[in-house]
């Protein structure tokens, strides 16, 4: 009697389960080995028993690390697409509720429903509202909280290994999550999506303009330049902006000016959002007058635009628009010189902030720049330019992982330590720089070039290897 209750009551409409996602790898564009490393867990799904049977450690959960909008949900939904399995979603901030419980019970609710239906894939959007440090938060909503998590955390260690339920979360603070979220068996796999670049850009349009009727000599390049720092759902926006354009002059086609109008559109939009505090300003200054001064010492990113503050689209920080090799980019050609350089640019705004406001005070303004130079500084030893690693080539070995991010890492203290030489040599002009920006907002380059004459010392230009 009571078995045959508990049955009807659990084969109900699942609450949780998102009907007819369809969606691919190929829906997903600009994220380069990002989606490699997500194929593998297709393989969990597709030949989870002969993983299992070699003792191959299936993850237990995946963490997509970015800000909103470069396509976390995306992807987790081509990793169901893609293995066919079905697709269990919820918001973490639905699980905090103020009744002590509640949110617990729906983490319960949304896992035994995932398990009925497995093979699964369980996506959690915005980890940290429920995922921060417990006993942070005082007070009922903090226990509360912490009664999530605890529950989260059980129904995760139930799966860990099986690779018939597999949980991917989506955060943009890793940095704030509960240590106990991120032990092995759990969080134990960790993915950055970061904006993505110009060539990202290109792609991720092309991926939304597929399905719309663009005209043939549609220059995606000169879209994607005018919308640095634009995230996914920014430029797929743009591409509906466009077509709307389209269809109110009664035109047939999507024209490249279609998308340049379209991309101003979404970027006033953005702007309208800043308001910045004086403090902000000057913070923002330091860091771009810091990458500028750097920049300004290496043959291939000396030749700077302009360098502003002004706000732009899609970008919470400021600006320095290097005139650098994107053919050498595009074409492969960057040399190690010059990748290490690009590095040492990448990484002196948080240098500056070292030696301008001391170890103590270090804000976190340079985040977004750290992280591409600590990518960069990767991707320098995966593709066999380290001395260490010389010729590996992108072997994604995976016993290597570790050496590889410790070579990485003396690599970026290395730079560091250049960036900080460069800008002790070059304080007084870092400081003419930071006050004509925040007169100004922005200096272009022939200014700034007026002020390097002044007051900068450069170094001598290195013979390039
Ligand atoms: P996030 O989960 O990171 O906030 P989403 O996955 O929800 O971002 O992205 C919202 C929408 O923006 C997507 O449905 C898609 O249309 C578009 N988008 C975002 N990133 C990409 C990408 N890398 N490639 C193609 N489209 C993207």
């Amino acid at each position: 009697q009571s078995g045959a209750r508990v049955r009807r009551a659990h084969s109900k409409v699942p609450q949780y389960l998102e009907r007819g996602v369809d969606v691919k790898f190929s829906d997903v564009a600009g994220l380069g080995n990002i989606r490699v490393e997500l194929e593998e867990i297709v393989k969990f799904f597709t030949l989870g028993e002969m993983y299992r049977r070699r003792g191959v450690k299936i993850p237990g959960g995946i963490l997509l690390c970015g800000p909103p909008g470069v396509g976390k949900t995306l992807l987790a939904k081509a990793v169901a697409g893609e293995a066919g399995v079905n697709f269990f979603s919820i918001s973490a901030s639905q699980f905090v509720e103020i009744y002590v419980g509640v949110g617990a019970s729906r983490v319960r609710a949304l896992y035994q429903e995932a398990k009925e239906n497995a093979p699964s894939v369980v996506f959690i959007d915005e980890l940290d509202a429920v995922g921060r440090e417990r006993g942070l938060i005082k007070g009922s909503g903090g226990q509360e909280r912490d009664a999530t998590l605890n529950q989260l955390l059980v129904c995760l260690d139930g799966f860990e290994g099986r690779g018939d339920v597999i949980t991917i979360a989506a955060t943009n603070r890793p940095d704030i999550l509960d240590p106990a979220l991120v032990r092995p068996g759990r969080f134990d796999r960790k993915i950055y999506i970061p904006k993505p670049s110009l060539i990202g850009r290109v792609e991720i349009l092309k991926v939304h303009a597929r399905k719309k009727p663009m005209a043939d000599d549609v220059d995606y390049v000169a879209v994607a330049s005018m919308t640095d720092g634009m995230v996914g759902a920014e430029l797929a926006n743009i591409i509906e902006i466009a077509a709307l354009n389209m269809m109110r002059d009664g035109r047939p086609e999507i024209t490249t000016d279609d998308l340049l109008q379209a991309a101003q559109i979404e970027e006033r939009g953005i702007l309208d959002k800043k308001n910045r505090s004086q403090e902000m300003w000057k913070q923002l200054a330091l860091n771009e007058a810091a990458m500028a001064v750097v920049a300004v010492n290496f043959p291939d990113l000396k030749n700077i635009e302009f360098v502003t503050i002004a706000p732009r689209a899609g970008r919470e920080l400021g600006y320095v628009r290097f005139k650098m090799n994107h053919m050498k980019f595009t074409e492969g050609m960057l040399s190690g010189q010059s990748l290490l350089d690009h590095i040492t640019v990448q990484i002196a705004p948080r240098a500056a902030d070292e030696i301008w406001y001391g170890e103590e005070q270090l804000s976190t303004i340079w985040a977004e720049t750290s992280d591409n130079a600590r990518s960069a500084a990767r991707y320098f030893v995966l593709s066999g330019l380290s001395e260490k690693y010389h010729g590996l080539s992108k072997f994604w070995v995976a016993d290597r992982i570790n050496d590889i991010d410790i070579e990485a890492m003396k690599l970026l203290n290395s730079c560091y330590d250049r960036a900080k030489e460069i800008l002790r040599r070059n304080k007084e002009l870092v400081d003419v720089t930071v006050d004509r920006l925040i007169e100004k907002k922005s200096i272009a380059k022939q200014e700034f070039f007026h002020l390097v004459e002044e007051y900068g010392h450069l170094e001598p230009m290195p013979k390039s290897i």
